[in-house]
């Protein structure tokens, strides 16, 4: 079927590229869908969710809540072995945190707790759910050329020598910038390059006691490497889902290391250390890969008739856990960007800078000994400004406007952490006994797979 002409393009078919075909659908809009699925035997990352992602992707597609795993903690583990945990169902449940994120920045009352996502199921779904709605039409080439005619986008060629003539296009390629590239706007980057390294450890059941198991199954890890105590300086990431956990090690791409094989060893025996066995619960080891990558933002990520969404526009630390909600943030915005791309895209360029601002806040964890208290609640501080910086992005105009005050107040520490009523929701183990019986305590006893709770989705977090 021949692509329409006229009509709004997405380019590239990634989870912000699908998730904004889905945020045109809903809005009504006919649109073109361009590049090919994401291959099955692809590894697939990005499974944290942060909290606006975890609110705005359970309303925006409660049909997909069978891959939104639940849960419940972030534990940030320093290289000593101390660790602060941050629980979400303290913190979501706290009346302020929650009338606040509803009624003053606009944020749906989608979910109890937080995610993980199980994007080996999520994505191939979602392409399912784009490519069928009557109003997408959708290609698998890829686009090899973009002709400008100032600051437009004119034409986009594709591979098979056909010619789109779109009313506006959706940049969704991440890394490769198709967008940027064309109009020549270079990325600023965020630090040095990085390498990831990362696999999987498969189970052969799907590790049903999930909700009911050790807390570290329920919980996001972040936990730092140092030279001096692990030979290398890296954050660990290890995200525990039924059936798998997926595991990597950030570390600087020019500094001196051991081979793939040895870093995420070196990372397992520090889990082992803080309780956190990942490689005797999951012992099926899955492929190593390594991932050389550096973190941009593009300080004006639009132009007359065009847009960046999603990772293209820009990446941050992948500990972030904020790829998703990047992706949800710009996905939302397109359906707006038609009517007002300037108003848009100026709200936009304010979005990615004060995101990024959160950057260094990574590197401060990623290098502590002991637990940083101060880096531990400037954390959670950009956390909740994250929030608002969401609102002033996607929200109503109230929203909008109590988005930037948010924003403002947080900013200038008018507004803090204690002030929001949930102390009680951040705390810090000790290294040793404490923080691995905490991790390794259970709650109740193991349910059989159809005896597993619903997510609940829809419900009102109180
Ligand atoms: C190691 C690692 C860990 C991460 N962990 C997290 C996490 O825990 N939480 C989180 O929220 N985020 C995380 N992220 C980030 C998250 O994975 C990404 O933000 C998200 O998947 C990016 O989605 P995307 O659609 O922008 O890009 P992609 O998924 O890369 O999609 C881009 C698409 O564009 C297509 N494309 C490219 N060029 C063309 C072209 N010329 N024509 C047509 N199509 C084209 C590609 O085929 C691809 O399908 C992580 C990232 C990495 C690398």
């Amino acid at each position: 079927m021949p692509l329409p002409d006229q009509v709004p393009v997405v380019v590239g078919a990634g989870l912000a590229g699908l998730l904004t075909s889905v945020c045109l659908s809903k809005a009504g809009v006919r649109h073109a869908l361009l590049g090919p699925p994401t291959p099955p035997d692809a590894l697939r990352l990005g499974e944290s969710v942060d909290a606006v992602g975890s609110l705005e992707l359970a309303a925006l597609l409660p049909e997909l809540a069978e891959h939104l795993i639940r849960k419940d903690n972030v534990a940030l583990h320093a290289a000593g072995g101390q660790c602060s945990v941050l629980d979400f169902i303290a913190l979501l449940s706290a009346p302020r945190v929650r009338s606040s994120a509803h009624g003053l920045f606009g944020l749906p009352r989608s979910t109890p707790w937080l995610f993980h996502l199980q994007r080996y199921g999520f994505d191939p779904a979602l392409f399912e759910r784009c490519v069928a709605d009557p109003l997408v039409s959708h290609g698998p080439q890829r686009v090899t050329e973009v002709e400008a005619e100032g600051d437009r986008v004119a034409a986009l060629h594709l591979e098979d020598g056909a010619v789109v003539c779109p009313s506006h296009v959706f940049d969704a390629t991440n890394h490769v910038r198709l967008l940027g590239k064309a109009f020549g706007v270079p990325p600023q980057l965020l630090g040095g390059p990085k390498v990831t390294v990362f696999t999987r450890y498969l189970r052969d059941d799907d590790g049903c006691d999930h909700l009911t198991g050790p807390n570290w199954l329920r919980t996001s890890h972040l936990m730092a490497l140092t030279e001096a105590r692990h030979g290398f300086n890296g954050l660990v990431w290890c995200l525990p889902m039924p059936g798998f956990v997926s595991v990597g090690v950030s570390l600087e791409a020019d500094a001196a290391r051991p081979d793939d094989a040895t870093v995420l060893d070196v990372a397992a025996r520090a889990g082992v250390d803080r309780g956190v066995d990942w490689r005797g619960r999951y012992p099926i080891p899955g492929p190593v890969q390594a991932l050389r990558h550096q973190y941009f933002f593009h300080e004006r990520p639009w132009g007359g008739n065009w847009m960046m969404v999603g990772g293209s526009a820009f990446t941050m630390h992948l500990g972030a856990s904020s790829g998703v909600s990047i992706a949800l943030a710009t996905a939302r915005v397109a359906p707006g960007f038609l009517r007002r791309p300037q108003a848009v895209g100026r709200r936009l360029e304010g979005y990615v800078r004060r995101a990024i601002a959160a950057q260094e806040t990574y590197d401060l964890l990623q290098y502590s000994e002991q637990v940083d208290q101060a880096a531990v609640e400037r954390w959670v501080h950009e956390g909740i400004q994250r929030v608002t910086n969401h609102a002033a992005l996607c929200g109503t105009p109230a929203h909008r406007l109590a988005g930037n005050l948010g924003w403002w107040m947080l900013q200038r520490r008018l507004l803090t952490w204690p002030g929001f009523g949930c102390p009680d929701a951040l705390f810090t183990l000790p290294a040793g006994e404490a923080s691995i019986g905490w991790m390794n305590a259970r709650e109740g006893t193991a349910l059989p797979v159809t005896e597993r709770p619903p997510l609940a989705l829809g419900e009102s977090a109180g």
